[in-house]
């Protein structure tokens, strides 16, 4: 077989042109073109799945609305959007307190699929499905649209500014954007195919735990009291290490994970597992995503049977389904204007160019091992713009997990609160660039601030109380 064959050059048509080109309609992409299109830009938004939502879509709670003092911390656009999800189809929790994530939210996964979409139309954004990223058009350092993929063939959209949405930085490495990739030996944290159960007595469960003597380790959850189970009928269990341990040696079953991880849905009965752990996948390689979602596939069954014969509560409980896709922790990140590092996290970094507010903790499934580290900071930590606009490719913003942050940095930032937040704030930025022609770098960033609290984001003072207008410097 040859190692290479030249693929010949070839005109393709040019299939839409926009204003502002979201490309990724995870949390942020959601955000960054609801953003993007508020007062009547021409707004587009690139998605390689049939929905948007992202990660948002595979059984997780939202976490990162509450921070460590109790606080709400996250305003803005993604409150609007969770918001109507529970107001209108009965799609989310409120932001329940927890001791160990901050604040829960817990969002049912189609709701969330068909809310996105139609905030998404309603404010005019033309959304492409079935569509995938194929590479960048470039001018010199500017990028002046993206090569696509699809069942139609290959086709151009250009765009005056392109926000980066995929988690992966596709857009800003394939630029030339320089990008980070796992820790410091290129480890990255491990994915995990989610799984949700039906049938199971979560009142049971979280007595049980509630109610287990004190010296009885079995039933231990790590870092959450368990009198907070006695009180909360919405929950994310996290421990249970030793009752794990007991089931792997007397079933022989084989679970890469020293900790369960269950979370209560918001249907009765249900619960999603987050369990599996398919340590060295590579998420932006296809062979190694194949392999994963092989591996993580064939983890569910020692799971199940873990759970149904071990845990109180699921002795009647039975698989329904996976997550559409398998859940990828960590790719690459950009090298940004500002890299956003594990000290600014544990020392409540402030920012003067802050476009949000964000306070959980440091978590990283250890790529090395199958254990998790989590460091708290106490309080809040501000993302500053900087850390949104990457180098080399002038009329590119990215947001997501994929912002300019180290390995530690980018475990805390990485919960879709967050990303919802930062998308909303590229979104905006995109706005201003294009309103003003002028690069992302280059606007305004007291301008983009006092947009931001004019639609209700949440940014701090140095005091720590919440930013008002009347906060932000005068205009020079
Ligand atoms: C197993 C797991 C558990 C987690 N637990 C939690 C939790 O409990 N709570 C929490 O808040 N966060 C959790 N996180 C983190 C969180 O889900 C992600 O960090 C967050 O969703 C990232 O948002 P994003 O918008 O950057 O990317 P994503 O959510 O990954 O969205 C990216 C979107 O871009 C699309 N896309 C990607 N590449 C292309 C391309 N080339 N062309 C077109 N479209 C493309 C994708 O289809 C997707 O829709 C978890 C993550 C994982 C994997």
């Amino acid at each position: 077989m040859p190692s290479t064959i030249q693929e010949p050059a070839r005109s393709i048509p040019v299939s839409a042109e926009y204003d502002v080109l979201v490309v990724g309609g995870g949390p942020s992409g959601i955000t960054a073109a609801l953003a993007a299109g508020e007062d009547g830009l021409r707004v587009g938004l690139i998605e390689s799945r049939s929905f948007v939502g992202g990660n948002m879509t595979i059984g997780l709670p939202v976490l990162g609305f509450l921070g460590q003092k109790g606080n709400q911390i996250i305003d803005g656009l993604p409150e609007k959007f969770i918001r109507r999800l529970r107001t209108e189809r009965d799609g989310a929790s409120e932001h329940r307190p927890c001791p160990l994530h901050m604040g829960i939210t817990l969002v049912e996964p189609e709701a969330v699929k068909t809310v996105a979409l139609e905030m998404l139309t309603e404010a005019g954004v033309d959304v492409l499905f079935y569509t995938f990223f194929a590479g960048p058009v470039m001018d010199g350092d500017r990028i002046a649209g993206i090569i696509t993929e699809s069942k139609s063939g290959r086709s151009a959209v250009l765009a005056k500014v392109v926000i980066d949405c995929t988690g992966d930085a596709d857009v800003a490495y394939r630029a030339g954007v320089p990008c980070g990739k796992g820790d410091e030996h290129g480890g990255m944290q491990p994915p995990t195919l989610m799984f949700c159960l039906g049938g199971v007595d979560t009142d049971r469960l979280r007595m049980t735990i509630a109610n287990a003597p004190k010296e009885a380790r079995t039933y231990l959850t790590d870092f959450i009291p368990a009198e907070y189970f006695g009180q909360n009928h919405q929950f994310i269990v996290v421990g249970l290490r030793e009752l794990m341990a007991k089931a792997k040696e007397e079933r022989g079953l084989s679970i890469p994970n020293e900790r369960t991880i269950i979370i209560t849905g918001l249907k009765k009965g249900e619960v999603w597992i987050n369990m599996t752990r398919v340590a060295g996948t590579d998420g932006t390689d296809a062979r190694s995503l194949t392999n994963g979602e092989i591996e993580g596939r064939a983890q569910i069954d020692d799971i199940v049977t873990y759970l149904v014969n071990y845990v109180a509560g699921f002795e009647n409980a039975y698989f329904t389904k996976t997550a559409p896709f398998l859940g990828i922790r960590e790719t690459r990140r950009i090298v940004g204007r500002y890299v956003m590092t594990q000290e600014d996290v544990l020392s409540c970094a402030h920012f003067d160019d802050a476009i949000a507010v964000a306070s959980y903790p440091i978590d990283i499934h250890r790529p090395g091992d199958e254990g998790c580290t989590l460091i708290w900071c106490g309080d809040c930590y501000d993302i500053p713009y900087r850390s949104l606009v990457p180098q080399k490719v002038s009329n590119l913003l990215v947001a997501g997990r994929s912002i300019s942050a180290t390995h530690e940095a980018m475990g805390a930032i990485r919960v879709m609160a967050t990303c919802m937040a930062m998308g909303e704030a590229a979104g905006r930025a995109a706005k201003i660039s294009v309103r003003g022609n002028r690069a992302p770098a280059d606007i305004d960033v007291g301008e983009l601030r006092r947009q931001q609290l004019e639609h209700g984001v949440y940014l701090r003072n140095r005091d720590g109380s919440r930013a008002g207008l009347q906060d932000l410097a005068p205009a020079a």
